[in-house]
């Protein structure tokens, strides 16, 4: 096999696959939020700033391996990629916590917008962020599942993700009234959101314009002329989505197109700001 082979888009969603039933395997929140929390949640500040969770040094990495392993199985010439990417990782305690640190700084306070997957090259410092992305990804979906337990998503309505405040980056219309959920890439958090507007500056849009590919109606992709931003978007009566996360990847082509286009994906003035102070620094950090 050739080891200049690059990681392609296919190689992304099979890893993924295999991977995305991860389970950390134990709580990640101190305890469960009572009536004054959810006082606060409701008032529009996401889970992650009142009862974020505590993710650890040593499970965080042990996260990092299991992807590490799943892409090792799958694709053995990229071994070396592998092998380089993970030995190119802090080994010192300190170093390793001011990394996790870095990672979930990013994740967490980000003004609701958030780099898309990355599709890794020979470059060990792709595999890095590929790798790491990966682990963050399945750490904040499982907190997720936790979280979803302490709200209904019909009480959020606003354009960010009610867990972790990340903007969408996908969205399906679904059922016979056309709902509109959005999808965090982030934590796997779906909500329900309303039919017309956009998540990203929040402006009430009365006619969104949206794009619809040539051949394939099961996807479009809704833009937004007063923020510059867009919204990849599965319409469920032409096919059942996959896990919008994989579908999210499987249309990077779409991203691209949009980008050219000269949309993408801004922040708006609202994002997760107004929880900031409000909310306390993730624990074990
Ligand atoms: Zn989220
Ligand atoms: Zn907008």
């Amino acid at each position: 096999m050739d080891s200049e082979r690059k990681f392609s888009i296919d190689d992304v969603v099979a890893v993924w696959k295999e991977i995305i039933d991860f389970r950390v395997g134990k709580s990640l929140v101190k305890k469960a939020p009572g009536p004054e929390e959810i006082e606060k949640w409701a008032s529009g500040i996401p889970w992650v700033l009142i009862a974020p969770p505590v993710i650890q040094v040593k499970p965080f990495f042990q996260v990092i391996d299991r992807v590490a392993g799943a892409v090792h199985e799958l694709y053995p010439a990229l071994t070396e990629e592998v092998k380089d990417g993970l030995a190119a990782l802090p080994a010192t305690q300190h170093k390793k916590k001011a990394f996790l640190n870095r990672v979930l700084t990013r994740v967490i306070h980000k003004n609701g917008s958030k780099k898309g997957p990355v599709v890794a090259s020979a470059d060990s410092a792709e595999m890095i962020e590929f790798l790491t992305g990966a682990a963050t990804n399945l750490v904040m979906r499982d907190y997720a599942r936790e979280a979803a337990a302490w709200f209904s998503d019909e009480q959020w309505l606003r354009g960010i993700c009610p867990v972790c405040g990340c903007h969408p980056s996908f969205s399906e219309l679904t059922g016979e009234s056309r709902v509109r959920n959005l999808y965090c890439g982030t934590c796997g958090t779906r909500w329900r959101f309303s039919r017309i507007g956009c998540p990203f500056c929040e402006a009430p849009i009365e006619e969104q314009k949206f794009f619809i590919l040539e051949g394939s109606s099961k996807y479009r992709a809704y833009v937004c002329d007063n923020c510059k931003s867009y919204l990849k978007t599965v319409d469920t009566h032409s096919a059942q989505p996959e896990d919008l996360l994989l579908e999210n990847i499987k249309t990077l082509f779409l991203d691209q197109l949009l980008l050219n286009e000269g949309y993408g994906h801004k922040a708006g003035p609202n994002d997760m700001v107004k929880g900031l102070e409000g909310g306390t620094a993730p624990a074990g950090l």
